[in-house]
């Protein structure tokens, strides 16, 4: 049962194969009972040799069914054991071993001199202790570490890192607004009229009229009735799922849906159930199946997928939430500026009726340069939000010189949405040439992010390592943040890329990968 990050403690070397004495047939039901809570009715016919992992359930649902047995029964598994047992039998047979006051030998310490220092010792945390290893073997491997890269100015189309100028991929400065001087200096007039910082939260001291005139531009922007905007993006997910569903909800979300997403899904108590990557029509039946079942259904999905570059087919899931009266939840942290004519995101792409999306978030910290997060919606919800969402009653208002930067590159934008048919022409350019020279760029469909998929995490860390080499910056994605056959590099296309980076970096990519593996680079794939 491979829960991945289980925050479970304690080691066991003991493998359950030695282990002669089974679990009796109270502990079997009650695994099978607790698989079927959770599993719901993708447990239609649940045996003690049911395969947990083969019911479809992702890992935190595994991790869930773990922390419910510990619940009952008492103690926790330690980490290998839960990556060794699949079936309701050998959990059954892990709890009778690991769990319960006669669980022999248990891992619950009784007395202060048994408790291990990973209890209470950062340095012997088997989590840390493991990640720590994982990138001493990337060092000892002779490659440099790709993460926290330190740019020396903005990053836009080119960057400078290690006092090296490169062409940059890996931003979200999808229009060029972050260095744009009109934004910038709109920030520092804010900075010279408010301050620093907001110093309390909006709700009891901190309010300035940018935050208002912000708030009104992006609704205008958007045709919503109001916004709420909040210091990021990532919290803003996590606050306004966690705080507007809760025990007794649902909440559907697409199989590649943004951590923050689930964040929030799994603070707000309600269940949870992805479904496969932009597959309406499983949603459609999962929905026939399970809605009747819950009281308030959150349907959330994003205008642009950030690993693959694609993107949902709007109308259809309207459509969905309507028929099961759900409500739809879109994060266009991708597609707000990069889609639809004039930037105003998948909405305007599709021209669906604005009020037939009941949350469109997105975030002020790529198309719009800045730094923070909104939702837009009916007045109702808005006016709820900001009395009562955590991460606004209980955070500090956007600094002031964010807000007055996002202001003022909405205005950039609907003065002069140029920047869009720009970015969208690179990114449309940089996909036909990817494809002419053979290589994988998944599902990528005219967006501005261009995945090219190896399936190999070494070849992707040396790939970005080469192209770093050749004066391109572009950053690897490794297993696990993708599983391993889907390990690839992922461009981010800006406005400001000229045609002729976006051909030298394609052929580039091209000859660094058929150094690496002929493979990769077929032609007419
Ligand atoms: N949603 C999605 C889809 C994202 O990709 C991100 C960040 N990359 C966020 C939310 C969080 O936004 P922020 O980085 O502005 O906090």
């Amino acid at each position: 049962m491979d829960t991945q990050s289980t925050p479970s403690s304690g080691t066991a070397t003991t493998s359950l194969t030695e282990r002669p004495d089974a679990a009796d047939e109270k502990t079997l039901q009650t695994v099978i009972d607790k698989v079927r809570d959770i599993a719901r009715e993708r447990a239609k016919q649940l045996t003690p040799d049911t395969n947990v992992v083969g019911l479809g359930l992702d890992s935190l649902e595994r991790m869930e069914i773990a922390a419910s047995l510990e619940e009952t029964f008492g103690g926790r598994f330690p980490d290998d054991v839960l990556l060794e047992i699949e079936t309701c039998r050998e959990i059954a047979d892990a709890v009778t071993r690991y769990l319960g006051p006669a669980a022999a030998p248990t891992n619950v310490p009784r007395t202060l001199e048994d408790i291990p220092p990973e209890h209470y010792r950062f340095d012997s945390m088997p989590e840390i202790v493991g990640m720590k290893k994982t990138i001493d073997l990337l060092v000892a491997s002779g490659a440099t570490n790709p993460y926290f890269r330190v740019h020396e100015r903005v990053a836009g189309d080119t960057t400078v890192i290690e006092g090296r100028e490169l062409i940059n991929f890996s931003s979200f400065n999808y229009l060029g607004l972050a260095g744009e001087p009109s934004i910038v200096q709109a920030a520092k007039d804010a900075i010279d009229r408010y301050g620093a910082s907001c110093s309390a939260s909006r709700l009891v001291s901190g309010e300035k009229a940018v935050h208002g005139e912000l708030e009104r531009a992006v609704s205008d922007f958007l045709g919503t009735e109001d916004v709420i905007t909040f210091v990021s993006g990532h919290s803003t997910n996590e606050t306004t799922i966690g705080h507007l569903l809760g025990p007794g909800d649902l909440i559907v979300h697409d199989a590649l849906a943004h951590n923050s997403i689930i964040q929030g899904a799994i603070l707000s108590g309600a269940r949870r159930r992805p479904f496969p990557h932009n597959d309406a029509r499983a949603l459609d039946e999962l929905l026939r199946d399970i809605r009747h079942n819950y009281r308030r259904v959150l349907i959330a999905i994003e205008g642009v997928y950030s690993m693959d570059g694609d993107f949902p087919d709007l109308p259809r899931f309207i459509e969905i939430k309507k028929r099961h009266q759900a409500l739809l939840f879109i994060d266009e942290a991708h597609s707000l500026g990069t889609m639809g004519i004039t930037g105003r995101g998948l909405g305007e792409h599709f021209e669906v009726n604005r009020n037939d999306v009941d949350l469109w978030m997105g975030t002020l910290s790529k198309a719009l340069g800045s730094c923070g997060g909104y939702i837009a919606g009916c007045k109702e919800v808005i006016e709820y939000l900001k009395y009562t969402a955590p991460g606004f009653v209980f955070s500090v208002g956007l600094p002031p010189a964010n807000a007055a930067a996002a202001l003022a590159a909405i205005r950039f934008l609907e003065n002069d949405p140029e920047r869009v048919a720009t970015v969208q022409a690179r990114a449309g350019l940089f996909l036909r040439l990817a494809k002419q020279r053979g290589l994988n760029t998944g599902l990528s469909d005219s967006t501005p992010v261009v995945p090219v998929i190896l399936g190999n995490s070494l070849h992707a860390l040396q790939a970005a390592e080469k192209m770093f080499e050749r004066g391109v910056n572009v950053q690897p994605i490794l297993h696990p943040a993708v599983e391993e056959s889907a390990a690839r590099l992922r461009y981010f296309i800006s406005a400001l890329h000229s045609e002729e980076q976006i051909r030298r970096t394609v052929a580039a990519t091209a000859e660094v990968l058929a150094e690496i593996d002929p493979k990769y680079a077929r032609k007419g794939r």
